[in-house]
């Protein structure tokens, strides 16, 4: 969970990032609660298979698309109105606002693996993966820095607000609430003893809410690391990006991540055949009937595309 600052905070310039306690310490309790729906009470098959539709709609809809594809690279268009139920599921996954995840993301497009990338996992990879999570960067939270990477979404009234006062934590919360809710709902509707019903509840709310949020946590902070580690390369771009199956099987599409860095505004991130990327399948499925427009084609220009894999 990232520190999200006030807009207009100004930070004093430090040294080095700064570990954030309360963050860390969310980030262990859903750890935690998370091995809760493991054990024999907690554990279900269709909480597992809840999972996978739980990583689609707020993993691959509101990480991948809305947050990445929508509102980061503009590599695609849909009505404003779905653009904001697709913003909002991204916002249950707990990844930070957008304008924050926006701006994290562009400046990683730029110094990709160089001084000022927020996470290369080149010096270690866990502070890739989620060590970068926990720390404040002063000059990664000043307005200024907002003004130059996301004046886009800056300009965007529902964005600054889901920003500011953290309401898109409190978004998330109200959802997790829900969730929940319909999940003791269901359990004292159809369970037969109270026990029973509780049991339905609290495994509802571990795996839609918990488990899924740590999982879309963790495939998308693969990205950053394992794609930046292992993996092939079609393109010989100046990062150390990699197509990583694994990683694009888990996340429906983004670990096709050396394309995806030789051509950001691309909206397909798999450029060979076999490079499937679900997540542009929908995409695929809005612009049939109608709800995507300019969608942005391959079009890799500066980069030599490579024959053999390293
Ligand atoms: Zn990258
Ligand atoms: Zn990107």
């Amino acid at each position: 969970m990232p520190t999200v600052p006030a807009l207009g905070t100004a930070v004093a310039a430090r040294p080095r990032p700064k570990l954030i306690p309360g963050f860390l310490a969310a980030l262990v309790v859903l750890h935690l609660l998370a091995v809760l729906a493991f054990t024999p009470y907690g554990f279900t098959w269709w909480g597992v298979a809840s999972l996978l539709v739980g990583n689609f709609v707020f993993g691959s809809i509101g990480i991948n698309l809305a947050y990445h594809r929508l509102l980061t690279h503009r590599a695609v268009e849909v009505p404003k109105w779905l653009e904001r139920v697709f913003v909002l599921c991204g916002v249950c996954s707990l990844e930070g606002s957008p304008l924050w995840w926006v701006l994290n993301h562009r400046i990683h497009h730029q110094k990709s693996d160089d001084d000022g990338d927020p996470h290369s996992p080149r010096e270690r990879f866990w502070w890739g993966h989620m060590e970068w999570i926990y720390t404040a960067d002063p000059a990664r939270n000043r307005l200024s820095t907002y003004e130059k990477y996301v004046p886009d979404l800056l300009a965007d009234p529902f964005q600054r607000w889901l920003h500011r006062g953290q309401k898109w934590a409190l978004v998330y919360a109200l959802h997790a609430l829900v969730i929940g809710a319909i999940g003791f709902a269901a359990g004292f509707l159809f369970a037969d003893t109270t026990e029973r019903a509780v049991q339905v509840g609290v495994q509802v709310f571990l795996w839609g809410v918990v488990v899924r949020t740590v999982y879309v946590w963790h495939i998308t902070w693969l990205v950053n690391s394992a794609a930046h580690t292992w993996g092939y390369r079609n393109y010989d771009t100046d990062d150390r990006s990699r197509n990583n199956w694994w990683v694009a099987l888990l996340t429906n599409g983004e670990g096709w991540h050396n394309n995806h860095h030789a051509a950001p505004r691309t909206c397909s991130q798999g450029h060979r055949w076999w490079e499937v990327d679900l997540t542009f399948t929908f995409v695929r499925l809005l612009q049939l009937v109608g709800l995507a427009r300019n969608v942005v084609p391959v079009k890799v220009a500066g980069y030599r595309q490579k024959t053999d894999p390293v």
